[in-house]
C-alpha cells in the first residue's frame, strides 16, 4: 500500500505558512480553477461521454455548469464571509464584545463517487479552497477518463502541496484514510460511509458524509398529474437514475394510479424518445456489476412499462414496476438506476408509516396542491431535504444547504454551506481592561453571604 505521509506533511507545512488564509490567495485560486474549467470544457464533456455516455446537455447542466455557478456565487460572496462575524453579547458580559471567526481546518481529504464524477469532486474542493484549506482529492476509479482530466487540470492549476489529486481505488482510499487529515469530506454509499467514519474516529477528524438511500416520491390524488409525471420522469431518468437524490420509488394514490402512470409513460417518451435504448444521449449504467444488479430487479412485481435492456451497451430503458411490496428485493436498498417501483396507497398515514419504518431518506418529494398535506409530510418524516411538486431541483439552489440526516448523511454543503462546512467556527470574546466586574470572583466584599 502506497504511503501518502510525505504529501500530507508537505500540505500541512504549506498550510502552516498561512498563505491559504489570505483572502486574495483564495480568490486567485478560485479564479484559476474557473479559468481552467472553461478551458477544459470540451475535454471534460468528452471524458464524461466516454465514462458514462453523458450527453453534452447533461454534462453541462449537471456537472460543468453547476460547478461554474457554484464558483461564481462563492467568489462574489467570499469577501463578506471571511470577515469575523460580530454577534450579541449578554448583559452579564458588559464591556466585552463577541465574534465568530471562520478558521480553515487545515488539510482536507475529499473522496468522490462516480455518478457525477466531476461535480461531486469539484464542488467540495471549491468549499475547501474558499475556506482556506489545502486539499487532497480522490476521485472515483470507475470513471477513469474524468478522474484523469481532473488530475491533469488540478496539476496545471496548483502546486501539489496546496491541492493534489490521487487516482486509485479502494486501497488508495484506505491508504489516504490512514493519514491524520484535518477534515474529511466523503460522498458515496452508506456502507463505505461507515468505513470512512470509523477511520476518521481514529484521529477524531471532523467530517462530512454525503450518502444515499431510498428517496420516496409521493403523488397524492389532488396533484397536477401531467406536471408531476414530467418532473418525476426527468428526476428519475437523468443520468439513467444514477443520482443520489433521484426519486427511488413512488407512492401513488389509488384514485390517480392508472391516470398518472399513463401520463408518466407519455412524459418518458417525450423526454427520452419511444426507444430510449436507441437514444444516443441516454446515459449508460456505469459497470457490468451494476447492470446485473439492476437487471435482476426487472423480475420484481409486474413490468408496467419498459423492461428492455442492452447488455453490450450497458443500457436499461426507463422502467415502471407495479404490484410492488416492501418485501420485494428492489425495495431493500437504493436502486440507483432507471427503474421505478410503484406502491399504491389509500391513506396518507400508510405512506408516512411506511417511510418511517425505514432509514431516514436523503430526499423526499411530495406532489399535492394541498398545503396541509404538504406540511404534514414535511413535518412528520425526517429526511435530508426535498421538494414540493418537483424532484431533484433543491440540489441546484445555492441558497439551500444540501445533505442527508443520519443514515443518509452528516453535514451539508453548497453555497455558503460549503464555506461553513470547511470552516471551524471559533468563538471569541474580546474583554475590556478599562474595568472589572467583581461578581464572578469568590470572596468579594458584599458578595454571596455564607449560610
Ligand atoms: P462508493 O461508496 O462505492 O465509493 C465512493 C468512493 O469511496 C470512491 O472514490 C471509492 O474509491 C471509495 N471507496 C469505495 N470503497 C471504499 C472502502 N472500502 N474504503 C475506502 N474508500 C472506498 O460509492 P459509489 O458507488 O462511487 O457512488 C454511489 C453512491 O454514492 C450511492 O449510494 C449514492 O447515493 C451516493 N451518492 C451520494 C451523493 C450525495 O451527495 N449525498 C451524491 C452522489 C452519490
Amino acid at each position: 500500500m502506497e504511503n501518502y505521509h510525505s504529501l500530507v506533511n508537505s500540505q500541512k507545512s504549506f498550510f502552516r505558512s498561512g498563505k491559504t488564509k489570505d483572502l486574495s490567495f483564495r480568490l486567485n485560486a478560485l479564479n484559476t480553477l474557473r479559468g481552467a474549467i472553461k478551458n477544459y470544457e470540451i475535454d471534460l464533456m468528452q471524458a464524461l461521454r466516454a465514462d458514462l455516455n453523458k450527453s453534452a446537455f447533461e454534462a453541462y447542466s449537471t456537472e460543468i455548469g453547476f460547478v461554474l455557478e457554484e464558483l461564481r456565487f462563492i467568489i462574489s460572496h467570499l469577501p463578506a464571509w471571511v470577515k469575523p462575524k460580530k454577534v450579541k453579547t449578554p448583559l452579564t458580559h458588559i464591556g466585552s464584545s463577541s465574534y465568530i471567526y471562520s478558521e480553515p481546518y487545515g488539510v482536507s481529504l475529499i473522496i468522490a463517487p462516480w455518478n457525477y464524477p466531476f461535480q461531486l469532486a469539484l464542488a467540495p474542493l471549491i468549499g475547501a479552497i474558499a475556506a482556506g484549506n489545502c486539499a487532497i482529492m480522490k476521485p472515483s476509479e470507475l470513471t477513469p477518463k474524468t478522474s484523469e482530466m481532473i488530475a491533469k487540470m488540478i496539476q496545471e492549476c496548483f502546486p501539489a502541496d496546496f491541492i493534489s489529486v490521487i487516482q486509485g481505488g479502494v486501497e488508495t482510499s484506505q491508504a489516504l484514510l490512514s493519514e491524520p487529515f484535518d477534515y474529511i469530506f466523503f460522498t458515496g454509499s452508506v456502507a463505505v460511509g461507515k468505513i470512512i467514519m470509523e477511520a476518521a474516529a481514529k484521529n477524531l477528524t471532523p467530517l462530512t458524509l454525503e450518502l444515499g438511500g431510498k428517496s420516496p416520491c409521493i403523488v397524492h390524488d389532488d396533484a397536477n398529474l401531467k406536471l408531476a409525471a414530467k418532473r418525476i420522469a426527468w428526476g428519475k431518468c437523468t443520468n439513467a437514475g444514477q443520482t443520489c437524490i433521484a426519486p427511488d420509488y413512488l407512492y401513488l394514490h389509488k384514485n390517480v394510479h392508472d391516470e398518472f402512470l399513463q401520463q408518466l409513460i407519455t412524459a418518458i417518451a417525450e423526454l427520452y424518445g419511444s426507444e430510449p435504448l436507441h437514444n444516443p444521449n441516454f446515459t449508460q449504467i456505469v459497470s457490468e456489476r451494476h447492470f446485473e444488479r439492476l437487471s435482476s430487479f426487472l423480475k420484481n412485481g409486474q413490468v408496467y412499462h419498459g423492461g428492455k435492456t442492452n447488455r453490450e451497451k450497458l443500457m436499461i430503458e426507463p422502467t415502471v414496476l407495479t404490484k410492488i411490496t416492501w418485501d420485494d428485493p428492489i425495495m431493500k436498498d437504493e436502486i440507483f438506476g432507471p427503474i421505478l417501483p410503484v406502491l399504491k396507497y389509500e391513506k396518507l398515514s400508510e405512506v408516512l408509516d411506511g417511510i418511517q419504518q425505514h432509514p431516514k431518506p436523503l430526499s423526499l418529494y411530495i406532489f399535492s396542491e394541498n398545503e396541509r398535506i404538504q406540511e404534514e409530510v414535511i413535518n412528520s418524516v425526517s429526511f435530508g431535504g426535498g421538494c414540493v411538486n418537483d424532484t431533484v431541483y433543491h440540489f441546484a439552489s445555492l441558497h439551500l444547504p444540501f445533505g442527508g440526516v443520519g443514515p443518509s448523511g452528516i453535514g451539508s454543503y453548497h453555497g455558503k454551506g460549503s464555506f461553513d462546512t470547511f470552516s471551524h467556527k471559533k468563538s471569541i470574546l474580546k474583554q475590556t481592561t478599562r474595568f472589572d466586574i467583581p461578581f464572578r470572583y469568590p470572596n468579594v466584599k458584599n458578595g454571596l453571604k455564607k449560610i
